[in-house]
């Protein structure tokens, strides 16, 4: 069956059609600047050019409608018709306590998400207009929403309860959530196959690291605590997001600054993390080309991040008392041996040792450490669509 996997932001759009049975790619791209001037779909059939196409897209409709046209279409086309779409697999960005797993959309479900809409609403709302749109341009179409909090959800108590008045939780649902799930559950269930762990008897800390980056804590398959809070603020420092703080430094600024709550959560979500620390970029190719060239606030923002991930590390070994392996993912995870190499350097207690020549490794599945290390360390790259391509095939067969 040939599945269609959309993430839909408030202004792109990002989809693969992938054939669940063999896992091939068959096309990807995205949609750029929706409901803004000068948009623009990419897109690129497996094996193929890659064709930039600059388009009005007043509305998701219209954006949708063009993935369609692309996949479809007589010369570059990787289907003849939607026929061949045997189901679509969303994103969905929160799906609070309600969604523990992930679901074939029905009107019963839309309405479910749509009450998760006040917990990330930048997301949801944007998600759920891609869900729309694909019903209605394919009627007849399963649907089915994979959300970002589901894995989590079998996290206790004790590790998704803020110290705050209960009736924030009881009232508002103010809670760890967790974010990043569908990797988090991609990779560990990966890093048990590839690592011949036994399943009902494994702990495993799942580290993805990307523009966002959550910790993960795993045992027997299931998430225990993780890094992410009620938002994706929570947690390491990012690309541009702080990572935790002390609360109080926002009334703090917002009194230094003249900032109003807004401003100072703008400032928290878009201009801290490595970026704000660094002044120089978010993006970890720069931060160590200006590291490599002296910039301090460059080498501290990478120390701060390594030291903050492994403390995380540390915490979460508490929390399942013990760990069999630690596995790096996503855009640094995989990318950056050097990122790891600075974390594991903390972990010797743990009898965790490093091979420096597999740790060259870059954006490959692979175990970093040492033959006498007592925590297997590994890079496992991780794959969301494909993730959600396998939950939209499971649903649906189901
Ligand atoms: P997102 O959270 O947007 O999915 P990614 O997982 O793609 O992000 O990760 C983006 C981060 O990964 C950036 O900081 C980028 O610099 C880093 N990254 C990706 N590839 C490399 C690479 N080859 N070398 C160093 N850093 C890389």
């Amino acid at each position: 069956m040939n599945i269609l996997v959309i993430n839909c932001g408030s202004s792109s759009l990002k989809y693969q059609l992938i054939n669940s049975d063999t896992e091939a790619v068959l096309a990807k791209g995205l949609c750029e600047r929706i409901g803004i001037e000068g948009s623009q779909i990419t897109y690129q059939p497996a094996g193929g050019e890659k064709e930039v196409t600059v388009s009005p897209m007043p509305t998701h409709t219209q954006a949708i409608q063009m993935v369609l046209d692309a996949l479809t279409n007589k010369k570059s086309g990787v289907i003849a018709s939607l026929a061949e779409v045997g189901a679509v697999g969303h994103r969905v960005v929160h799906g609070g306590e309600k969604f523990t797993s992930s679901t074939v959309i029905t009107d019963e479900a839309m309405k479910a998400i749509e009450e998760c809409n006040d917990l990330a609403p930048l997301h949801n709302p944007a998600n759920l207009i891609g869900i729309r749109v694909c019903s209605e341009l394919m009627p007849n179409v399963p649907q089915v929403g994979v959300f970002d909090t589901a894995f989590h959800q079998t996290m206790p108590a004790k590790a998704y309860l803020y110290g705050l008045p209960i009736e924030y939780y009881k009232n508002y649902k103010v809670r760890r959530y967790g974010f990043h799930g569908t990797s988090h559950s991609f990779v560990s269930k990966r890093a048990v196959e590839f690592l011949g762990l036994d399943k009902d008897n494994s702990k495993v800390i799942v580290c993805h690291l990307g523009n966002g980056s959550s910790i993960s804590a795993v045992q027997n398959g299931k998430c225990v605590d993780t890094t992410m809070g009620l938002t994706p603020l929570e947690g390491v420092v990012m690309g541009t997001r702080s990572g935790s703080i002390d609360p109080a430094i926002v009334e703090y600024i917002a009194k230094k600054e003249n900032l109003d709550l807004a401003g100072v959560m703008n400032v928290l979500n878009k201009k801290s993390g490595l970026q704000g620390m660094s002044g120089v970029s978010s993006d970890m190719r720069d931060l160590r080309a200006a590291a490599a060239e002296g910039n301090e606030d460059a080498k501290n923002a990478i120390e701060v991040l390594c030291y903050g991930i492994a403390k995380y590390v540390g915490g979460y070994v508490a929390a399942m008392n013990g760990v069999d392996a630690i596995v790096f993912t996503a855009g640094i995870g995989e990318n950056v041996g050097m990122i790891r190499e600075k974390v594991c350097s903390y972990l010797g207690f743990l009898g965790v040792t490093i091979d420096a020549k597999a740790n060259e490794a870059m954006g490959e599945e692979v175990v970093i450490s040492g033959a006498d290390s007592k925590v297997k360390v590994a890079v496992i790259p991780t794959n969301e669509e494909l993730a959600i391509a396998r939950e939209t095939k499971r649903l649906v067969e189901a």
